[in-house]
């Protein structure tokens, strides 16, 4: 083409562009339907009054979420590539626009896409499953891109578009209008929910004090994982102690005939997440993982029950933050509560094979460290969980599981200890400063407590009643002691024992 006639089409375009101009309006907030994750609506429903029944699954925004424009045109008989126009982070309320009152009015394609990242949490999908290769797990998840979804497709010729209507992620209605394929879609609709869990939690953890905010980030849940080396029996979720930003990896199989996409498990291994940010020698964990195939119950070490209690322990405190309303005592497999003397005594279905007779044993196996963590505390006196007291000694199984140490879970509520002053002891005195972070040889009974005492959660006579209150072959009881003068706040319940 000669440079004259190059110059004559410049122009010809630069009219027809002043001549008519469209606008594009798109003003819209991205939001998801609780419809995998059932403890949004049943926490909802509980608090109403009411059956789930008889309420919608509610919608939550999804906020800060990643959101680009783009836009493409014809190249001939074919579509262009596409063209970002603008892209940023949805608000508080998933709410993002974009407006050009200077468009050409030409025939184009036009599509939203959002992406579930940011630079404090990212739900991902698998860049290839991660693989065991002896110890060692390759396939880093800090490089699992979360994908583009396309949520919004329109075809435009000259026209203005506007759009203001939610994007939400759904389950299709039989009389809808079609809507994006990647909005219903089942593994779609699940990241959108684990990205309001996250969101949440960050939250939740971030309003009990600046220093137990989840640091560093971003945080990350890959979902689906599938390990090839490990067979669909054994698999399970986990969060990965070794990298830095310690991702965790939700288990679904191939067929989605085990999946643990679901609250609790995703609020465990964050919480395993928040144990790692804040301890030393965790790593060692990834080797338990690996040999053994199981980081449950009781072990040679104590590093696994411990951080398997306290992930398990500190999901059900966050639990109850999140989702008020759901008693989470039954809401868990694992009682939340201490164990009675003749639980830990008797080696029941709920411990394993084990019987916990001293505080040794009581470090060595999850549910010990459960017990130990519940009883430092309790939210609430033990008579407030209605336990039936008595009952033969030869009753085994759950029942037993969770009958609580009769009058042991008193003390906690004036104690005054809570959740925070629990995480606290993981920080050390100084927050800040990750040098001062729980130890591997502090995972013991003593070391544990006696590192409260140093940070002023306990005084040395609530440590020492403590250790009684939780010796298996104790006999002290709340009652029978000063502990935390529990008769003076509480008043004494006429409860027989
Ligand atoms: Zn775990």
């Amino acid at each position: 083409m000669k440079l004259a006639s190059v110059t004559a089409l410049a122009v010809l375009l630069a009219a027809t562009a002043a001549q008519a101009t469209c606008t594009y309006d798109i003003d819209s907030r991205v939001q998801v339907r609780h419809e995998r994750l059932r403890e949004f609506e049943r926490s909802l429903a509980a608090r109403m009054g009411v059956s789930v029944n008889d309420i919608d699954a509610p919608v939550s925004p999804l906020a800060g979420v990643k959101w680009r424009i783009q836009g493409r045109s014809r190249v001939g008989l074919v579509w262009g590539t596409w063209l970002t126009w603008d892209e940023g982070y949805t608000d508080s309320q998933g709410r993002f626009d974009y407006v050009d009152p200077d468009k050409s009015c030409i025939r184009r394609q036009v599509r939203i896409q959002v992406a579930f990242e940011n630079d404090r949490q990212r739900v991902a999908a698998p860049a290839g499953w991660p693989m065991l290769l002896g110890a060692v797990l390759v396939g880093s998840a800090a490089s699992a891109p979360s994908p583009w979804y396309d949520v919004f497709l329109a075809e435009v010729g000259s026209t203005n578009l506007t759009f203001d209507d939610p994007i939400v992620f759904r389950a299709p209605a039989a009389n809808d209008m079609p809507i994006p394929p990647t909005l219903g879609e089942p593994l779609s609709r699940t990241r959108a929910e684990i990205w309001v869990l996250v969101s949440r939690l960050r939250s939740a953890m971030a309003s009990l004090g600046a220093e137990y905010a989840f640091d560093p980030t971003p945080l990350i849940v890959v979902y689906p994982t599938d390990i090839r080396e490990i067979s669909n029996a054994e698999e399970q979720s986990f969060a990965d102690p070794i990298h830095p930003n310690n991702p965790v990896y939700i288990h679904r199989n191939a067929d989605g005939t085990r999946d643990q996409g679901n609250v609790k498990t995703v609020l465990h291994e964050l919480m395993h997440v928040w144990a790692y940010q804040n301890t030393h020698g965790e790593d060692a964990m990834l080797l338990e993982l690996v040999m053994s195939r199981d980081t449950h119950a009781c072990k040679d070490e104590t590093l696994a029950p411990f951080h398997e209690a306290f992930a398990e322990y500190a999901s059900q405190q966050v639990f109850e933050m999140l989702f008020p309303g759901l008693p989470v005592d039954s809401e868990f497999s694992s009682p939340a509560r201490p164990l009675s003397r003749r639980t830990l005594t008797s080696g029941v279905d709920c411990l394993g094979d084990r019987v916990m007779d001293d505080e040794h044993d009581l470090e060595h196996c999850e549910n010990g460290w459960m017990s130990i963590f519940h009883t430092l505390t309790m939210g609430a006196p033990l008579f407030e969980y209605g336990d039936p007291v008595g009952g033969g000694v030869t009753a085994l199984g759950d029942s037993l599981c969770r009958e609580a140490t009769k009058r042991l879970a008193i003390p906690a509520m004036s104690c005054g200890v809570s959740f925070a002053d629990l995480l606290s002891v993981f920080l050390g005195a100084n927050a800040v400063d990750k040098g001062d972070d729980l130890r591997a040889a502090d995972l013991t009974l003593q070391e544990f407590l006696a590192r409260a005492v140093d940070l002023d959660v306990l005084s040395a006579a609530q440590m020492r009643d403590t250790k009684d209150l939780l010796d298996p072959e104790g006999s002290l009881e709340a009652e029978d002691t000063s502990l935390c003068e529990w008769k003076l706040n509480l008043g004494l319940p006429n409860f027989s024992l």
